[in-house]
């Protein structure tokens, strides 16, 4: 069996795929008496030599470690955060993105078992489903760190609300973000469904109800860019819902152990702007 470790160290090495295509006999036929002979032969040279310097690859990569051996000692839980420090933790880790870096190893087989047995995200991040903007990516942080809920537009539905609150108070999650991002197309549908009567139906027309409001709100501001305000607006709005939205957040924050706070994407330059 070929991990997953190895298979990123073979194709680190630019090995994995003629590799595996030799592997699975996609590659000619290994039969040497075709009247290709030269062809093959050589074909088949190259392959005997990208396996040798495969197996040189695999040979040298770790062995797994088994999750088993894993003494609880070894387990060493997240410290609890406060909300500004997990707040200047995803500040940091966006900065990095946006100047082009990454922090990020994946996980060891260790890391992946001390995972198995309990998450403590230190932030919530209620994002848009949009492909370009990757929590855990964007703020530069790993497995087990970020409790993420997606829909297009940023909204919240009654079943999204019950994941903040189940990460906030079951997992301990001292901050949620509200997260929009630049030229979104949910909130782009809302807009054309707020001023110029666009023909959405049925689940598409339900996906941006909520957003009309923030269009309504930001068009009274008279911007420059309508779709541009709606989407800061829109973040605001559903940060601002959150605050008042069910009892134990309100009590979290109350106590000073939540924030909730609103920030945009900018798809273009990798950077977070904050509202806080
Ligand atoms: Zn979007």
């Amino acid at each position: 069996m070929v991990s997953r470790r190895m298979l990123l160290g073979a194709l680190a090495s630019g090995l994995a795929a003629p590799a595996l295509a030799w592997a699975e006999g996609d590659g000619p036929t290994p039969s040497v008496l075709t009247r290709k002979g030269r062809r093959t032969r050589r074909a088949l040279k190259t392959q005997a030599a990208d396996k040798a310097a495969l197996d040189k690859t695999l040979a040298q990569v770790k062995p797994l470690e088994d999750p088993d051996a894993v003494e609880p000692a070894e387990v060493h839980p997240p410290q609890a955060v406060s909300p500004d420090e997990a707040l200047g933790r995803l500040k940091q880790g966006n900065a990095i993105f946006a100047r082009g870096g990454s922090s990020i190893v994946l996980p060891s087989m260790v890391r992946i078992a001390e995972l198995s047995r309990g998450q403590k995200p230190f932030a919530v991040i209620v994002g848009c489903s949009d492909s370009r903007v990757g929590p855990e990516l964007v703020f530069d942080c790993n497995l087990g760190e970020l409790f993420v809920v997606r829909v297009a537009g940023s909204t919240v539905s009654q079943e999204g609300l019950g994941s903040i609150v189940y990460a906030v108070e079951h997992l301990g999650a001292p901050l949620v973000v509200v997260l929009g991002h630049t030229k979104c197309g949910a909130v782009g549908a809302a807009v054309d469904v707020a001023t110029k009567h666009a023909d959405l139906h049925g689940s598409l027309l339900n996906m941006v109800l909520p957003i009309i409001p923030a269009v309504l709100e930001a068009q009274e501001k008279h911007p420059a860019d309508l779709q541009d305000a709606a989407i800061r607006q829109n973040v605001r709005d559903v940060a601002a819902r959150l605050k008042v939205a069910d009892g134990t957040l309100a009590e979290k924050q109350a106590e000073g152990r939540l924030k909730i706070v609103s920030a945009t994407y900018d798809l273009a330059s990798g950077v977070v702007a904050f509202d806080a």
